[in-house]
């Protein structure tokens, strides 16, 4: 929060007194300094820190007013960068630690429709196979001998070893998995439907005269 009158106040007291600054008459001078740094936006705790890096500086103390404030603004400049490298780390680390939607961060693809039943950019079939995904866990694995356990049972049979080969051979394999799954689910439908017709109305009476004309035929 911008540092408010009484905050200065205070912080220009702890300041002017750590650094002989009270023989002066600067309050005019101080009036604009307030100014300022209200204009920059800086904080009460942004400028205590600032007084004790100057304090504890190896470069020594300012001689000068103006090198008071140069040095001043210097230090919670410093902070604001130390802060943002901070949160720019935090932002890095946490962004490596999210999970990956493609492989939900398990590393590897798996369910893919089996490449020898796609003909055309169809699947028929209902064989799968997994990859290992483009992430960086799919790398890792990739590269670890944990990927070589897992790649070494079916390697010779396998076409494609990650998501990157597979892709190129089957680019539309989430079309694939989409339209099987619909097929699945329509065929399940049909089923139940079919299911409940027959508790409901019991087996089939009537035979068509086609129907007894074949059993006739084949008896
Ligand atoms: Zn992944």
């Amino acid at each position: 929060m911008t540092i408010d009158r009484n905050e200065f106040a205070a912080w220009a007291a702890r300041h002017r007194t750590l650094f002989g600054l009270n023989y002066d008459d600067i309050s005019e001078l101080l009036a604009e300094w307030f100014r300022s740094f209200v204009a920059m936006g800086f904080s009460a705790c942004e400028l205590n820190k600032a007084t004790d890096m100057i304090v504890s500086s190896p470069a020594g103390w300012p001689t000068w007013r103006d090198q008071h404030l140069r040095r001043i603004v210097e230090c919670v400049q410093r902070q604001r960068a130390e802060r943002q490298a901070a949160a720019d780390r935090r932002y890095v680390d946490e962004h490596a630690k999210s999970a990956c939607t493609v492989c939900d961060d398990t590393g590897q693809v798996a369910g893919l429709p089996q490449l020898s039943e796609v003909r055309d950019g169809q699947w028929r079939g209902a064989k799968t196979c997994a990859v290992l995904c483009v992430c960086h866990r799919g790398q890792r694995m990739l590269e670890s001998r944990h990927a070589r356990e897992w790649g070494s049972e079916d390697l010779r049979e396998r076409a494609c070893y990650t998501l990157r080969e597979y892709e190129l051979a089957n680019p539309y394999w989430r079309d694939q998995i989409h339209a099987h799954w619909q097929a699945t689910i329509t065929r399940r439908r049909a089923e139940d439907a079919t299911r409940r017709l027959d508790a409901l109305r019991g087996p089939l009476r009537a035979v068509s005269t086609l129907g007894a004309a074949l059993k006739e035929v084949s008896a």
